[in-house]
């Protein structure tokens, strides 16, 4: 800040909406600049408290570093890819993002491709464009009546419902990760298998965030369980729908058609053969270009940034519970322990969350609140579109999605000083799972179920079930071993002597699923359950 106000640098052309909100404050001066080269950039980022962009600019490390002054990075857009956010966290900057300005102008744009498909537009319009007049060719389907599919059933995909039903369309979802409650909210048939979802859809839409389950989802076996000439949409991300096996089935004439506005690369190469298929939409990430959508997330982002330099309100960052004001930073070491808390709570109970409750044993008063909210981000990581969540709305997605939550305080200390136990339930299944806070920083995870374990919640957590049987350690080493995984921490815990144990295995990389399969075929192991906690 020089003359009490902030300098805030905005570029990459952010919609003029969003700029007026942080022009119309007395305490900043806005500085726009059109999208340039990186060096430039460099040269000048020294003299702002804030950066205001979009996905032009890159904010490298470099950028970051020279970044002396600044406080706020704002992004008027979802993705987060162009910003290095350890870094910005390590160097205290907040990262605000616009996470829901663009759910509408994506599912429009759905339904212009899908109508696109049933009606042959993109082949009338070149036909009209080289003098035919290919009527009796270019004959289409109606939707009414047809069944859609909506894979990952988010925001983006609650909205495909609500259209997909204007048009007198049959709709169905597969979504395992929300309760039925949501799908009634939405009057939409909820299916519990992807491959029912396949087998009836006359259109597929994917709708889910790109994760280690989701990468794939849709390849060669998928595409051969669907209807003859169905339509599939991916609009969400690139691998989502395994490409080869798309064109595959499209040149074999299982499908109908498909439309991609997302792909393995971009900008997707000029040669690639994707671009010859000839009942292939494509458009080039089209999803949220949109006036509107650029405009909500322009305000939606500027409105964040000028509260967190007026007013220091860094709610809106994904990485606040990473960087933010004084009560914040001291917290951090017990949010950090609540996410892997919620991220292991959320391993053992796969399926539908319905509830989350935290308890606090400590004398912080101020922290049953945020503990819960950053609890709920781990139990929510991989499942929601990780970008879209931050302890502002975080809540809110939860309630959205049926779970409820509840947090409690015990003034006092606990057995082993500040401690944290999560609740979580789910269809059948409920866990308890403790963390304690070791001198303060040291936040380490000391209770799975009924179990007693010890182990630091870093790398990549193996939870294994197993009957307590002599040896069961010394194959599952190897078997690791073997795999070239290591092992940083091996706890072991059992109620009784020959009843059932449980080892909470710490190892440095995630394990290939073929590993976990061999791991689960040992005849003492019950259930295998890995968790990232990085
Ligand atoms: P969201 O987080 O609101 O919804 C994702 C849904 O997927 C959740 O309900 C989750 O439970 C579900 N899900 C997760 N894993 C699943 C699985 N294995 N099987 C079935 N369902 C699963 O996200 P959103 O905002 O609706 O975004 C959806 C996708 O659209 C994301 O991939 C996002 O990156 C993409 N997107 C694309 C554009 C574009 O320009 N084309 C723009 C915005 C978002």
């Amino acid at each position: 800040m020089t003359d009490g106000r902030f300098r805030v640098l905005v570029t990459d052309e952010v919609d003029p909406e969003g700029v007026a909100i942080l022009r119309a404050h007395p305490q900043i001066v806005v500085v726009e600049k059109p999208t340039r080269p990186a060096a430039e950039v460099l040269e000048e980022i020294g003299e702002y408290d804030a950066f205001v962009g979009r996905s032009a600019t890159r904010v490298s490390k470099e950028f970051l570093q020279r970044a002396e002054r600044l406080r706020v990075i704002g992004r008027a857009g979802v993705g987060v890819d162009n910003v290095d956010i350890p870094t910005a966290t390590q160097l205290g900057i907040a990262v605000i993002n616009a996470p829901g300005g663009n759910t509408v102008s994506v599912a429009e744009l759905a339904f212009g491709v899908l109508i696109g498909l049933a009606r042959n537009l993109p082949q009338a319009w070149s036909s009209m464009h080289a003098g035919r007049w290919d009527r009796s060719k270019l004959g289409g389907i109606e939707l009414r009546g047809k069944t859609m599919a909506i894979v990952g059933v988010g925001r983006i995909g609650s909205e495909m419902s609500k259209r997909a039903r204007a048009f007198g369309m049959h709709v169905i979802g597969y979504d395992p990760y929300i309760g039925p409650g949501r799908f009634e909210e939405l009057n939409l048939e909820r299916v519990d298998r992807l491959n029912e979802a396949l087998e009836r859809a006359d259109v597929l839409t994917v709708h889910v965030p790109l994760n280690p389950e989701t990468l794939g989802m849709i390849g060669a076996p998928e595409l051969a369980r669907m209807n003859r000439g169905a339509f599939v949409l991916n609009l969400a991300r690139g691998g989502v729908v395994v490409e080869d096996a798309l064109v595959d089935a499209l040149h074999g004439g299982r499908l109908g058609g498909a439309a991609l506005d997302v792909f393995d690369a971009e900008p997707l190469p000029a040669d690639h053969p994707l671009r010859t298929v000839p009942n292939l939409v494509l458009t080039p990430h089209l999803g949220a270009s949109t006036r509107d959508a650029q405009r909500n997330v322009a305000v939606e982002a500027c409105e964040a940034v000028r509260d967190a330099l007026v007013t220091g309100d860094l709610s809106a960052a994904i990485n606040a519970s990473g960087v933010g004001g004084a009560g914040m930073r001291e917290l951090r070491p017990l949010l950090a322990l609540a996410d892997r808390l919620g991220r292991l709570g959320r391993a053992l109970v796969p399926g539908a969350l319905t509830s989350l409750e935290i308890r606090y044993t400590g004398a912080r008063s101020e922290a049953p609140r945020p503990l819960l909210l950053s609890a709920l981000q781990g139990a929510l990581r991989d499942v929601v579109e990780r970008r879209a969540t931050n302890l502002v709305n975080v809540q809110h997605v939860a309630a959205e999605r049926g779970i409820e939550t509840a947090s409690t305080m015990v003034d006092g200390r606990g057995e082993l000083g500040e401690e944290i136990e999560l609740r979580l339930e789910g269809g059948e299944r409920s866990i308890r799972v403790g963390g304690a806070l070791l001198g303060e920083t040291h936040g380490r995870i000391v209770r799975i179920g009924a179990f007693r374990v010890d182990v630091a919640p870093r790398g990549v957590m193996v939870v294994l079930r197993n009957r307590d049987v002599p040896g069961v350690i010394g194959r599952v080493g190897t078997l690791l071993g073997e795999a070239g995984v290591n092992i940083a921490e091996y706890h072991q815990a059992r109620l009784q002597v020959g009843g059932e144990a449980l080892a909470a295995v710490s190892v440095d990389s995630r394990i290939p699923p073929d590993v976990i399969d061999r791991l689960s075929a040992l005849p003492e192991i019950l259930d295998v359950r890995q968790v990232d906690m990085e």
